[in-house]
């Protein structure tokens, strides 16, 4: 990697492991879901890759199930009696600014990748919090501001140093593993433990970004005028409108391109949403684009905003609603991850009305994508069936023992599935 430069750096140490009751168990296995309260056998802090392959060993060795948790914020299922590696201590980016790549070690979170690439005038496509782990998102799809643009995360991967279930150390790229390489790229976990991550960075010093907040009077107007405005725009700019508890419409939106053409684009959808209350649109380096999420108790992707999905969503009482525009990019790559055909998704933070939940079933594209989807037995409607019988293939041959068998799991075609 010529002219790369380190920029961030983990601590250095004796790796450490905990057991029920020793000083550092309770930091070390909670993950961010305060619901869940999990009683791992073993939680190791992993700092190399060595400690990695020897966490795999003693899983092994001590029929523990294996888990693997950087940030927590991806954890769904309580990993009680397992051995949970954390790879917290395992941060470090380097950047190579001439070939517009980054590495990162598998505890990196997005933050440590916007920092280190914003100097170069560089973006990662990073999500929508910096606190979210580079390889939790990226093995899960990585759906970014900048994916209609560039792509869904994994899509950008170019190697990944993992260790299979077999403890061994392999390199993952188009010419070594490549079926491997294709499953670690929105597979999701369950392929091995990533211990270093390349991927593409693209040079976007600066976007019109932020958020305009309307009165939600209007949201199904603006729903049905949003159906057919996504048609007409082009992939550089990405939206997405939120209805609010507090009867606010927020309409989201980012472009990476000019923004005197951004600003021409979206008028027309602020036009049909009324006089604006807040607004933070502005010109901002990349880096400092919160766009914010919203937390998904529901997630679904759909074919089009038809009128009675409209009016339901509009209509959806103390509920905060997301409505986002996929397409672009997404589409025409060709990845492992997602549906790539969806045209949108709708995230409601809580179980929808009868009305809602029947009108999403109606356009709804039968699919999830798996870095929303928190329920692990549904793992399968995050792929096309083409895709999920590549990947358990692909599972058979790397982990045919279903080693790495907890949260989102892909089982060997050789096990038989869970109804
Ligand atoms: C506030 C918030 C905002 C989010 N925004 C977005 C967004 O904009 N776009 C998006 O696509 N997703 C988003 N997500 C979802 C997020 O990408 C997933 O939850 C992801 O799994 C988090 O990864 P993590 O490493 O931070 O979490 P962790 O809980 O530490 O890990 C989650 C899972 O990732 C896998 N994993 C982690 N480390 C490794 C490793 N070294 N090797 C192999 N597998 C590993 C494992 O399966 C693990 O169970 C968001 C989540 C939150 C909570």
């Amino acid at each position: 990697m010529p002219m790369s430069c380190a920029v961030v750096a983990g601590p250095r140490g004796m790796t450490t492991s905990f057991r029920p009751g020793d000083p550092g168990y309770d930091d070390y296995r909670k993950p961010l879901n305060p619901e869940l309260d999990p009683r791992p056998t073993l939680v190791v802090r992993a700092e190399t890759t060595d400690d990695v392959r020897a966490a795999v060993r003693t899983a092994h060795e001590q029929s523990l199930p294996f888990a693997v948790q950087a940030t927590g914020h991806g954890t769904h299922v309580a990993h009680d009696g397992a051995l949970l590696l954390n790879t917290s201590a395992m941060t470090s980016v380097l950047v190579d600014p001439v070939r517009r790549v980054a590495r990162v070690a598998p505890g990196t979170r997005w933050g440590d990748v916007l920092r280190a690439a914003a100097p170069f005038g560089l973006a990662p496509l990073s999500g929508s919090s910096p606190d979210v782990g580079v390889t939790g998102y990226t093995v899960g799809g990585g759906l970014g501001w900048l994916a209609r643009a560039h792509g869904l995360a994994c899509d950008s991967v170019l190697r990944a140093q993992v260790v299979t279930a077999d403890g061994v150390l392999r390199t993952a790229d188009a010419d070594r593993h490549p079926d491997l390489f294709w499953a670690l790229r929105g597979g999701g976990g369950s392929f091995g433990v990533v211990t270093g991550l390349e991927f593409r960075l693209y040079p976007i010093p600066a976007v019109l970004a932020g958020a305009v907040t309307f009165d939600r009077s209007r949201a199904a107007d603006v729903l049905a005028f949003y159906r057919h405005w996504i048609d007409r725009i082009p992939d550089a700019l990405s939206t997405a409108i939120v209805l609010t508890r507090d009867n606010t419409m927020t309409i989201k939106a980012m472009y990476a391109g000019d923004a005197s053409d951004g600003r021409r684009l979206l008028s027309p959808l602020f036009t049909a949403a009324g006089p604006a209350v807040t607004d933070t649109m502005n010109v901002l380096p990349y880096a400092d684009a919160a766009m914010g999420g919203t937390f998904a108790r529901t997630f679904d992707q759909v074919t089009t905003l038809d009128d009675d999905l409209t009016a339901a969503l509009a209509a959806e009482p103390d509920c905060t609603v997301e409505i986002r525009h996929w397409g672009g990019r997404i589409a025409t790559d060709e990845g492992a991850a997602a549906h790539r055909d969806a045209p949108l998704s709708v995230i409601l933070d809580r179980v929808p009305t009868a009305t809602t939940a029947a009108a999403l079933t109606r356009r709804g594209h039968g699919s999830s994508f798996l870095n929303f989807l928190p329920d692990p037995s549904r793992t399968a409607t995050a792929f096309t069936a083409a895709n999920w019988s590549t990947l358990r293939s692909v599972k058979a041959a790397y982990d045919p023992a279903n080693f790495f068998s907890t949260g989102h799991t892909v089982p060997p075609t050789t096990v038989t599935q869970a109804a």
